[in-house]
């Protein structure tokens, strides 16, 4: 399945030329253009999914796979100290490409990059009710 106005599509298909460093039956991993780190890698399934919650449960397992093949060549070519390895889903999280990726981001001592949230400071009572919603 395709979306014929989407980015990541056209370069997951090829149509688009992109920065490659792997590609399978399933997924291209391209360099992002704005990369908060050098080496930082995009995962794209070939077939479109907007986020996480669609995308199938057999690519979900796949593309863990394949993110660490992406940090074993971060670590081993260019000789990172660390990685992140994070996606976003929806607006509300940060999402601005609406086709599934998964980012891999090399890190280094002192890059200076900023990758985090604001903890928070539930009371005990507030995580137990959290709990008790979700199970
Ligand atoms: P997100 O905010 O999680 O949706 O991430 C989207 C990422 O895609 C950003 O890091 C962008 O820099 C990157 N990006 C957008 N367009 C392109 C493109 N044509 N080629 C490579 N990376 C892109
Ligand atoms: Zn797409």
């Amino acid at each position: 399945m395709k979306n014929d106005n989407c980015i990541f599509c056209k370069i997951a298909a090829g149509e688009i030329p992109s920065a490659t460093i792997y590609e399978d039956d399933d997924f291209r991993v391209i360099l992002d253009i704005e990369p908060a780190s050098k080496g930082h890698a995009l995962i794209l399934p070939k077939e479109h999914y907007a986020n996480l919650y669609e995308l199938p449960e057999e690519l979900a397992t796949k593309v863990l796979v394949v993110a660490k093949k992406i940090v074993g060549a971060m670590t081993e070519v260019l000789g990172c100290d660390g990685y992140n390895v994070l996606q976003n889903n929806g607006e509300a999280a940060g999402q601005t490409v609406f086709h599934f990726h998964m980012h891999v981001i090399p890190r280094f001592v002192d890059d200076g990059q900023v990758i985090g949230w604001k903890p928070g400071s539930p009371s005990a009572e507030e995580l137990d009710a959290v709990l008790k919603e979700l199970v």
